[in-house]
Formats: C-alpha cells, sequence, structure tokens
C-alpha cells in the first residue's frame, strides 16, 4: 500500500470566491533518477498562485498543485544525485528545469529558456507534505532563519533580487517601490543595505507602517507622487495603470521594472511624458540559479527580517483568499501538520 499525503490542487480555475483549490490525498511522489523529494516543513503563498488558481494563467497541468517556495528536508535521492544526502534542508523554488543548450541558457539567460519548466505550474509543487524537485535545482539555505521565514525567500526574495538589478538602481540612488507585499518588502531591505534611498507607494496602511518601520524614507497612496524624482522603480502592483504613474516620477534616465509574471493591461503612454529623457521599461521574467543564489548569499550575510503570517496546511484556500484580499501584511506561509 501506497503512503498517502493531504495536497492541494487547481480543479477549475476561476475566481478565489468559487473555490478552485481543492484538498486531495495523493501518493508521496518517489524521486527520479535525478531528483529530490523533501518533506515540506513550509511552503510560502505567491501572488503567482492566485493568478494560476483565478485562470490568469493558463494551467499548463490539470490538477497541478501550486506552491514555488517550498522549504523542506531531504526524505528520499534518486539514485543519479550525489551532491545532496537525506536529512539536509532544501529550497524548492520557481524555475525547474532548463535545456542548457539553447542561445539564453549559453549567454547565462537561462531565465529565458523557451524550454524552461516552472515548480507549481508544469510540476507539482509545494502546497502539500511532500514534493519532488531536479537536484540541479535545489538550493542550499542560509543558516539563522526559521523555516517559515526562509520559504518567501525561494521566490519573492529572488524575484526581488532580480528585479532590482533590472532596475539599474545606481549607488546611493532614489528607488521607488509600487506595492509593498512579500517581495517589495525583502527588496526594500536589500536596497537600503546597499545605501539606496526607498519610497514606497501603496494604498495599505498597514504595508506603508512595515515599509517606514523597515527603514524607507517614505510611504504613501500609490497614485500619488513620490516626495523626490525616482532613479529607478519596480512596479510589484499587478496594476497596469500604475506603469505611466511611475514612468512619470522618474528622473532623466530613471528605469522602470516590472516585476510581476502577470499585469493588466497597460494605458496609451505619453512619449513626452513617461519616456523621453531616456527612461527605460523593463520586464522581469522569472529569474537564473545564480540569481538565487546571490540573492540567498546575501541573506546569509545580512539578516533580514520577514514578516510572515503563518497558515496550517488545510487552510490553504483561506491564505489564497486572503492575498486575494489583501489582508496578508508580508507573505502568507502553509505549515504542513
Ligand atoms: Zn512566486
Ligand atoms: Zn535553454
Amino acid at each position: 500500500m501506497t503512503d498517502l499525503m493531504l495536497a492541494w490542487e487547481v480543479g477549475v480555475p476561476g475566481p478565489v470566491h468559487t473555490h478552485p483549490l481543492r484538498a486531495v490525498r495523493r501518493p508521496i511522489p518517489k524521486p527520479g533518477p535525478d531528483e529530490l523529494v523533501v518533506r515540506v516543513a513550509a511552503c510560502a503563498v505567491c501572488r503567482t498562485d492566485l493568478h494560476l488558481a483565478e485562470g490568469d494563467l493558463p494551467p499548463r497541468r490539470e490538477g497541478v498543485v501550486p506552491g514555488h517556495e517550498v522549504v523542506g528536508v531531504v526524505a528520499s535521492i534518486g539514485p543519479a544525485v550525489a551532491e545532496w544526502s537525506v536529512g539536509d534542508r532544501a529550497g524548492i523554488a520557481w524555475l525547474r528545469h532548463t535545456c542548457g543548450v539553447c542561445v539564453f541558457c549559453r549567454r547565462g539567460a537561462e531565465n529565458l529558456c523557451p524550454y524552461s519548466r516552472y515548480t507549481g505550474w508544469d510540476a507539482d509543487g509545494g502546497y502539500a507534505q511532500y514534493a519532488a524537485v531536479p537536484a540541479d535545482f535545489a538550493y542550499r539555505l542560509p543558516d539563522g532563519y526559521p523555516d517559515a521565514e526562509l520559504a518567501p525567500l525561494l521566490c519573492a526574495g529572488i524575484i526581488g533580487w532580480r528585479a532590482l538589478q533590472r532596475a539599474q538602481l545606481p549607488p546611493g540612488g532614489r528607488l521607488g517601490i509600487y506595492g509593498f507585499g512579500a517581495s517589495a518588502h525583502l527588496t526594500a531591505q536589500v536596497a537600503i543595505a546597499q545605501g539606496a534611498r526607498v519610497h514606497v507607494l501603496t494604498r495599505s496602511g498597514a504595508a506603508q507602517r512595515l515599509a517606514l518601520d523597515l527603514g524607507a524614507v517614505s510611504a504613501a497612496d500609490a497614485d500619488g507622487e513620490p516626495p523626490e524624482p525616482l532613479d529607478a522603480a519596480i512596479l510589484y502592483a499587478p496594476v497596469g495603470d500604475l506603469v505611466p504613474v511611475a514612468l512619470a516620477a522618474l528622473d532623466r534616465g530613471g528605469t522602470l521594472a516590472i516585476a510581476g509574471i502577470y499585469l493588466s493591461d497597460i494605458p496609451s503612454l505619453n512619449y513626452q511624458r513617461h519616456l523621453f529623457q531616456e527612461r527605460t521599461l523593463r520586464s522581469v521574467t522569472a529569474n537564473t540559479r545564480q540569481d538565487g543564489r546571490d540573492f540567498l548569499a546575501h541573506a546569509a550575510a545580512h539578516r533580514l527580517r520577514v514578516a510572515v503570517t503563518p497558515y496550517p496546511l488545510d487552510r490553504a484556500d483561506h491564505a489564497l483568499a486572503d492575498l486575494a484580499a489583501d489582508r496578508v501584511t508580508g507573505a502568507a506561509v502553509l505549515i504542513p501538520p
């Protein structure tokens, strides 16, 4: 008889009030030759999970288990895995396969590999008691953090790290952050540690207070103007209407990076007001494994404050609903029994 575990799968994608996630019993996964299976200790809830459950991101696999910010302990390993042992702490993130031979992979841009595959989208993720991952895509984790605080580092943290690189913030520069959830509150701390002046623009009063507490220079509503022009900005809110707002807040030569995988439509831009004077608009697409290693090294050297709201795994649907309604400050994190 096979051992069963609790998992959540995406049933019929739709608005969160239609309960697109359903709780099921599944066999505990067995590792492929080059895979690890981890016993999940914590899995953070990412806005991408919500986009998947609600159908903004088309499902790539029927009944997929979401969750790509997974912290666990290696429970079993495939015969071809040499670098890991049972009992090691391991992290599973969004990127789980790249081809290694395409033009993007060869030039160090594996985040753009057309053959890439993702945890919790192409393959089952961490809204479960166990999850499998190719060993080459598992992360070693920094010491000094509890499991629940490590989990959000694995997407929120890594994507934020890449978004900050893409925003090309000059040393000591002025950074605007639009939207202040799980990823933004980590990015802000990285930028501040590197000497930036950070302005946070978000409508949530709780998020504004957290931003100031973490060392932001100002925090105010997202549709207002920051108190000084920005050298760089990162748009976290999945709101296309904020693109011209953030571009208009940039100083000459400034860059706006859009951090999310999903954005509502961008209204028409005015060339003079939004782009002229060499302002730059860029997207951020996933991350490379090197981004992940670089960010986790930063997190090991600079203890980040990670705001988390824990939920028992059997309340994953509530966690997703709370995220949809902006009722979570920091990151929701699922904790299996
Ligand atoms: Zn994510
Ligand atoms: Zn490739």
